[in-house]
């Protein structure tokens, strides 16, 4: 049997154990050191606009402590892309607060700016107005900013912006991870660039950037023993996964490159002229999508189904994904409010991710293109 194609797998560039050894060497074996400082720089550096960076233990760990820090609580409502991740949405119930979902939009596949502003009305007119607005860059690909923002803007409401996914990707130019009054990224095992595990809080300020790690570091006063006038939590980095991270950053915009001609790799060479199967790419040059993964829809005209392609590269030992199952359709969110009219339902049922990983080889691409060639 041939080896398993995964959709998205850890690609180490080389350097990685470097920095590991010298937190050995040097005894900094802990969620402190100058791995956790390092990469807090590369990342600041690799953002620009002055951003402020607190590196956590996961992105969900970093959405958790912005929605704290925005002083969301029992039964506020928190506005948030439908079509996501689970981890976008779970902290809003951490904190005994209530999601409220909103559809996507059928260009980007992210927040559609129409159907927020209909929400953030309709939540004010019953005397609710949201706490804030989580928008997810789906895939790497940047939501419409500039819209959605302006609607946050209008009624003066924070956006917590879920980069997970688009660390690289750029709207208009600005990196994706400096737009949100909280922005943040994750480093899990199949994101752009691994810690293993692990993420970070992206700030505009510094103030809120010690904040963060005030919190994350279990919220200790300043004293000489132990002294807490606030909830804290454990949600610092490691300064060995941090080590990774810095071997990480020195392939970034190389593992970028490799993951964009994947999608070029699909565009043109196993779905170009295939009546029915559109691959997901930017809609205009505002946008640049890192391309996390590549996703295709399969309209019904395709000459094979989602569920046909999907079994042939299972039985070829290729691994894909149908798109994000949106959150309104979830059983743990099944009584939660939902403004949109069924975009993200209509890709939930068409779309497909695919593998997509900065380490796949000419033999990989051959054995993708062989099973669509079949089906065609
Ligand atoms: C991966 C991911 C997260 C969570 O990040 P973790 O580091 O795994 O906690 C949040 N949102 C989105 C959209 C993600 O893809």
């Amino acid at each position: 049997m041939n080896s398993k194609i995964w959709l998205s797998s850890p690609h180490m560039g080389g350097t990685e154990q470097n920095y590991i050894k010298e937190a050995f060497d040097t005894n900094w074996i802990a969620p402190l050191g100058p791995n956790v400082t390092g990469f807090e720089k590369d990342i600041e550096s690799y953002l620009k606009e002055g951003s402020h960076v607190a590196c956590l233990s996961s992105g969900t760990a970093a959405i958790h402590l912005a929605l704290v820090q925005l002083g969301v609580g029992l039964n506020d409502e928190v506005l948030c892309q439908s079509m996501t991740f689970s981890a976008s949405a779970n902290p809003i119930k951490y904190q005994g607060a209530i999601p409220v979902f909103i559809d996507s939009e059928a260009e980007t596949w992210n927040m559609c700016p129409n159907h927020l502003e209909t929400a953030i009305k309709d939540r004010i007119a019953k005397g609710k107005t949201p706490k804030a607005i989580i928008i997810v860059h789906l895939y790497g690909m940047p939501a419409k900013m500039n819209e959605l923002l302006a609607v946050a803007n209008k009624y003066s409401i924070p956006v917590i912006e879920d980069a997970a996914e688009a660390l690289g990707s750029t709207y208009k130019g600005r990196q994706c991870g400096t737009f949100g009054d909280y922005s943040i990224l994750s480093f899990n095992g199949n994101k752009i660039i691994t810690t293993s595990g692990g993420g970070a809080m992206v700030c505009n300020t510094l103030e809120k950037k010690e904040n963060t790690i005030f919190l994350a570091t279990q919220a200790r006063d300043q004293a000489p023993h132990y002294e807490h006038s606030q909830v804290g939590y454990n949600y610092r980095m490691s300064n060995i996964c941090a080590g990774i991270g810095r071997g990480q950053m020195e392939v970034l915009d190389k593992h970028i490159g490799l993951r964009r001609s994947m999608n070029t790799f699909y565009k043109e060479e196993v779905f170009n002229g295939i009546k029915g199967v559109n691959v997901f790419a930017e809609p205009n040059q505002d946008l640049y999508s890192n391309h996390w993964l590549s996703c295709i829809t399969i309209e019904n005209d395709a000459p094979f189904s989602k569920d046909e392609l999907y079994n042939k590269m299972l039985e070829a030992n290729i691994e894909t994904r149908p798109l994000w199952k949106p959150m309104h359709l979830q059983p743990v969110f099944k009584n939660a409010l939902y403004y949109g009219n069924n975009t993200s339902e209509e890709l939930f049922k068409k779309g497909l991710c695919l593998p997509s990983g900065s380490n796949l080889t000419q033999k990989d691409r051959d054995r993708i293109l062989e099973v669509v060639s079949c089906l065609k």
